[in-house]
């Protein structure tokens, strides 16, 4: 079939950016670009995400910040005030373009006023608010203490069943399927992770499920392997973030349009462990739907380290370097031993290592490389979807064993890395819960010894 299009180019050609018609301002662009002229920069809120944005450690490395070469020219920042926070990095604040006009560009310039906190109407924990007010108070007072509502989160830890069930998805969205019949930006679930908590504190690596297969649409497979690791019992599900439970209810609706023979008692089973989302027709809450993770750390948990992101890979390192707990259990090779901590893919490994000067490398970068071409950053950074920060090197690594010719061997290479990667998702949740469940604990000595 083919479609016209001349509406839409019609509609580009007659636009204008920036004050200028189209047609001279891409022939302006490729001027400067011939003549290795740099065009003069528009900052803004869109420069939290700059991908020329660099870290101190690459820097060190010789390489240059674009990001502040734009600043510096177009704004007159010194160097030193690089190390100054910035207001886009508040926490999902939505006022900082307008104080970026204003010229008030740093956290340390803003007041209580500038966000005017307000606690939550009726449920427990931090208020948005609330929440950027402290990040910003902290960054005044230099305090890199993290906060945590202790009181909060035994309340909500009291609320849960054991077993604990930790879930991680990798999923992908592509335009061109990778399936015949299936459509464009369709929901794929290829993978997932699953470890369990028990009572006594045993940790285990209990299940995972992984599709590499060329032109098998993986998603009933994948349910039907989740619903098998989940329904032993009637533990708390964890989740980080809405991503598990929006895409379960994508294969809810998936199943619905298909005529797999136990359809029904799939979707049934979905219905029981998440809650439709905002556009679903149906609506439910399901009984044992996930508890989310990540709200729990919006909530109840904050730490400077993170800059403002609740992102794991973010939360994670951040405890990591905080917590005693943590480095007195995991400095030492416990992880997937013999009559220890079980797990699927790793043998005798040491998540906690410090590294120069005296940090805690993050165990993410411990990690072999899933490809030698692509080093995990950038296969994260190839995927630009907005609504997923995490697994993006996951998807990456999908997408070119569906759309590239590979060995076996080298699949089978790409399919333990994965699987390594994901295994560190869930074990992530359950390093936070376990730094959690570590402070409720001495809080409760300390106040029996008081
Ligand atoms: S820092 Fe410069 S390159 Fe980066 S987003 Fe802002 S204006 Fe664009």
């Amino acid at each position: 079939m083919r479609i016209s299009v001349d509406n839409e180019v019609k509609h580009i050609l007659s636009s204008e950016i920036d004050g200028s018609p189209f047609q001279k301002y891409v022939s302006k662009l490729a001027t400067a670009y011939k003549d290795d002229k740099m065009v003069p920069p528009k900052v803004g809120t869109q420069c939290k995400s700059c991908e020329f944005r660099i870290d101190e450690s690459k820097k060190a490395a010789g390489l240059k910040s674009g990001f502040e070469e734009c600043w510096t020219q177009s704004q007159g920042l010194k160097a030193s005030d690089f190390a100054r926070p910035l207001v886009f990095d508040i926490w999902n604040f939505r006022k900082s373009q307008k104080l970026i006009e204003d010229g008030r560009f740093f956290m340390d310039e803003l007041t209580e006023s500038d966000i005017k906190p307000q606690p939550r109407e009726s449920e427990p924990g931090l208020s948005s608010s609330e929440r950027q007010w402290l990040q910003v108070a902290k960054v005044q007072a230099h305090d890199g203490a993290p906060f945590t509502d202790i009181a909060g989160l035994s309340a909500e830890f009291a609320s849960w069943k054991f077993p604990l069930h930790f879930i991680d998805f990798e999923t992908t969205m592509v335009a061109i399927p990778f399936n015949k019949g299936r459509r464009p930006y369709e929901q794929i679930a290829f993978q997932f992770s699953h470890h369990i908590v028990t009572n006594s504190g045993t940790v285990e690596h209990r299940t995972q499920y992984i599709s590499t297969e060329r032109g098998h649409f993986p998603n009933f497979d994948f349910v039907r392997a989740l619903k098998k690791a989940l329904s032993g019992d009637n533990g708390t599900i964890f989740r980080f973030a809405a991503h598990e439970n929006t895409v379960l209810c994508q294969i809810f609706n998936q199943l619905k349009n298909s005529n797999e023979g136990d359809r029904d008692e799939l979707m049934s089973w979905i219905r029981t462990v998440t809650t439709s989302t905002d556009d679903s027709v149906e609506k439910w809450d399901g009984k044992r739907s996930m508890v989310d993770m990540c709200e729990l750390v919006k909530r109840y948990f904050y730490h400077p380290d993170t800059r403002g992101s609740n992102s794991i890979k973010k939360v994670l390192p951040a405890i990591l370097a905080t917590s005693e707990f943590l480095k007195a259990k995991y400095s030492k090779p416990v992880y997937g031993t013999q009559g220890g901590l079980v797990s699927l893919n790793y043998r005798d490994w040491q998540w906690i290592k410090v590294g120069p000067p005296g940090s805690i490398l993050d165990p993410y970068k411990l990690l072999p490389p899933i490809f030698s071409d692509l080093d995990l950053e950038t296969m994260d950074s190839l995927v630009t979807d907005g609504s997923i920060t995490d697994g993006g090197a996951a998807m990456t690594a999908y997408a070119r064993m569906q759309f590239t010719q590979m060995s076996e061997a080298e699949r089978n290479r790409v399919s333990a890395a994965l699987l390594k990667y994901c295994e560190l998702d869930t074990f992530a949740m359950v390093l936070i819960y376990q730094y959690w469940k570590d402070l409720i604990e001495r809080r409760k000595r300390e106040e029996a010894a008081a």
